[in-house]
């Protein structure tokens, strides 16, 4: 079957991500589409014909994409939709069924356990792939392909006569090593993608494993079961972008990338030895590092590593189950410091227990430990968290809660001593309390000066910050 694959158009023209745990608007970075570039290496290695328009890579409107789609010939059409962006998104369905009778497919992680309410409020729409595109997908087209039935293809919800059914939700592929090197020949050119800066192109996100076996109560991605490449396989992919398009910097999308210590060390003593490189970033926890890994990640190019902090106050860390100690934390950021890398941390306000105590704990743990970056969310509550479930238990939100205004840059839920605006103001404290402090900027110009190649980026990100700083 010929299957049309699309990456739908920027959001009012700003850039949108939509990669499973990372489904965000982000004017900053727009990233190649991996997970569609993963699907049609797997629907070839199953002998279907596939192509694809990145609308938001090239920067393709709905008219141009149109005017694209009504001249082509496909089966199928996948594409992916974000919670944000929600009926912008469902726009490549209806322009889809006006030139052609092939069947719609939409790939949402974050709405996962909102299947009716998708399907219900997408009527152009035909088929929600929920989740485990990689073992979902394959299958689902070979079955459209034969005309067989849909009934007992886990992982889907589609529409027969009328009714809306909902299969059950899909087992990971079996073997995650197996699986091919995404199509990255299907991209026009990598000229279109970077993050924060176009210093590092060629640039490209990889996922190297998915999933993360914790059980943080906000988290769209808990409790999933963690698949992953093996060592030889990771740097089967990494030598394929080197050799065929010259990559220079790599985004490890994993959740927790050093989840498994000695498969980090293969992976980056093989970078090393066969010297790829490459620079890379990639995210992790604070419990799973040390000082000896980041050492020997440095050395194999790793230029940052991202964490999880959330919150400086141990009670609300408690209560978010994020089974990490508020001194761990600390002891991690400065480790990774030490290490020469930089470390950019997350933090996230009005998790259940906040009040103004606990943000002052937050906004002294980040003036304590300075991370080179700082990205400050509020808390929200996507359905099928844990979050969703206190939040409705609370009165905090209602049922009827919209997940277009699920963005996690506006409050749209109180906690038992904070307000929506509470919660806001904590987030500005908080940009005010990094990005406008002298210790700050000290630290990241002395990283600069030491490291004059970081010298776009951090700029970029430098007046991004004060951008924030002052909007607030
Ligand atoms: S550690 Fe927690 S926040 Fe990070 S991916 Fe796992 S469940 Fe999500």
């Amino acid at each position: 079957m010929k299957v049309l694959l699309v990456n739908p158009p920027r959001f009012k023209k700003v850039s949108v991500i939509r990669e499973d745990r990372c489904e965000i608007i982000e004017k900053n970075s727009v990233l190649p589409p991996y997970s569609l570039l993963q699907i049609a290496s797997l629907l070839r290695k199953r002998g279907h014909e596939v192509s694809l328009i990145d609308a938001n890579g090239e920067n393709i409107d709905y008219p141009a994409f149109e005017k694209m789609v009504s001249g082509m010939d496909y089966g199928a059409v996948i594409f992916r939709f974000i919670p944000a962006t929600f009926d912008w998104d469902m726009q490549t369905a209806t322009i889809s069924k006006k030139h052609s009778d092939a069947p719609t497919i939409g790939i949402c992680w974050t709405l996962g356990s909102s299947v009716k309410t998708v399907l219900n409020e997408a009527k152009d729409l035909d088929i929600y792939l929920m989740d485990e595109y990689e073992a979902v997908a394959p299958e689902l087209i070979d079955r459209l392909s034969a005309g067989d039935g849909l009934s007992d293809l886990a992982g889907i919800a589609y529409r027969h006569e009328g009714e809306i059914i909902v299969n059950k939700d899909a087992s990971p592929l079996k073997n995650y090593d197996d699986i091919p090197i995404p199509a990255y020949d299907l991209l026009k050119s990598f000229d279109f993608y970077y993050a924060d800066t176009k210093h590092g192109q060629p640039f490209t996100i990889m996922y190297t494993s998915k999933g993360c076996p914790n059980s943080c109560i906000y988290c769209t991605m808990a409790n999933t079961k963690w698949k992953a490449k093996s060592a030889e396989r990771v740097l089967e992919e990494l030598r394929h972008l080197k050799q065929n398009y010259d990559i220079k910097t790599i985004m490890f999308f994993d959740e927790a990338f050093t989840i498994n210590r000695k498969r980090v060390e293969k992976i980056t003593q093989a970078i090393i030895d066969e010297k790829l490189d490459i620079h890379w970033y990639c995210n992790s926890r604070v419990d799973l590092l040390d000082r000896d890994l980041l050492e020997k990640m440095k050395q194999a190019g790793c230029k940052a590593v991202c964490m999880g902090i959330e919150s400086g106050s141990q009670k609300v860390i408690a209560e978010a189950n994020k089974r990490i100690s508020v001194e761990k934390s600390a002891e991690a950021i400065k480790m990774v410091k030490d290490a020469g890398l930089k470390v950019y941390c997350s933090f996230i306000f009005g998790l259940p227990g906040e009040n103004q105590e606990t943000v002052n704990e937050t906004i002294e743990f980040i003036k304590r430990t300075l991370p080179t970056g700082g990205e400050f969310n509020i808390a929200t509550p996507y359905p099928g968290t844990r979050l969703h479930e206190i939040a409705l238990e609370k009165g905090w939100i209602t049922g009827q809660s919209d997940f277009r205004t699920m963005n996690q840059n506006k409050s749209i839920m109180r906690t038992e001593e904070l307000t929506s605006e509470e919660i806001e103001r904590a987030r500005r404290q908080a940009h005010h309390a990094l990005f406008l402090n002298p210790k700050w900027w000290a630290q990241n110009i002395g990283y600069v000066i030491k490291n004059p190649e970081d010298f776009s980026l951090a700029s970029k990100y430098a007046l991004g910050a004060l951008k924030i700083a002052f909007a607030h």
